[in-house]
């Protein structure tokens, strides 16, 4: 019924319950769940990948997130090429840019976010971006690296409603977290985003064990808890969640280029 299309169930958070946080997904519709591999090290990648390989339902994306840009090493970069071959990576990243922190030097973020992208489109793969704080150097890395509609996803989006249309205008997608769930006013240009996004280019996410929803918010997050977030990206996008379930579905299977 749904795809979590972003969970980093691999993590040490999930050591001790992880079958049991992926049976409660199933038992809550989550039936498939994208394990994002991108961390401070390519060890992260394995990780995703070995897991993914245990369970049909389960796939990964390989990659190092923009935080940890500066600590790449040089032979990684043949590993990833490999590791991208593999039937079950099915996208690169997460990477991209975040200058919200600046974990990572901005230079070094965007020539690795720009390596990355090459990696995607040589293996033809997506590429699931992270992107806080710095969207106008994101839309000009995507334009000019040429990635094409339906080959990029703004995960966990978190910009304006004017950023969302930039990004849909250019044919990719917008990911939606618990963030959308949050009371107060900070979420409200987030919900709008949802409005403004075509229910084509609309996905849901975890980013667990962060971002829980409301109103398992503070708590560790898993897959499960996507149905709150579906609740309200639904009444936003003015459609049922059945029907979001089915479209969001059905968008990620075509972004990750799932045969389920
Ligand atoms: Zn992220
Ligand atoms: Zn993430």
């Amino acid at each position: 019924m749904f795809i979590d299309s972003h969970a980093h169930i691999d993590g040490p958070e999930f050591d001790k319950d992880r079958d049991e946080i992926i049976q409660r997904a199933h038992d809550a519709g989550v039936e498939t769940i994208i394990v994002i591999g991108s961390g401070d090290t390519i060890d992260v990648a394995h990780r995703a990948l070995t897991l993914a390989k245990t369970q049909n339902n389960l796939f990964a994306t390989v990659g190092i997130h923009p935080h940890d840009a500066v600590s790449i090493k040089q032979p990684w970069w043949d590993e990833f090429e490999q590791l991208a071959l593999d039937p079950k990576v099915v996208g690169i990243g997460e990477t991209g840019l975040d200058y919200h922190y600046d974990h990572s030097p901005r230079e070094i973020q965007q020539d690795v976010f720009r390596r990355f992208i090459d990696l995607s489109q040589r293996c033809n793969k997506p590429v699931i971006c992270h992107v806080r704080d710095a969207h106008d150097d994101a839309i000009k890395i995507l334009r000019e690296c040429n990635v094409p509609a339906q080959k990029a996803v703004i995960h966990c989006f978190t910009g304006t409603p004017e950023q969302a249309t930039a990004y849909v205008d250019m044919g990719y997608y917008i990911s939606f977290s618990g963030i959308v769930t949050f009371q107060g006013k900070n979420a409200n240009p987030i919900r709008e985003a949802v409005s403004v996004t075509p229910h084509d280019q609309l996905l849901l996410e975890t980013d667990c064990p962060y971002l829980s929803p409301h109103p398992q918010r503070g708590k560790r997050n898993e897959p499960a808890f996507m149905v709150h977030t579906a609740q309200v990206v639904a009444k936003h996008a003015n459609i049922s969640v059945q029907a979001l379930a089915e479209i969001t579905t059905s968008n990620a299977k075509i972004f990750f280029g799932l045969t389920l």
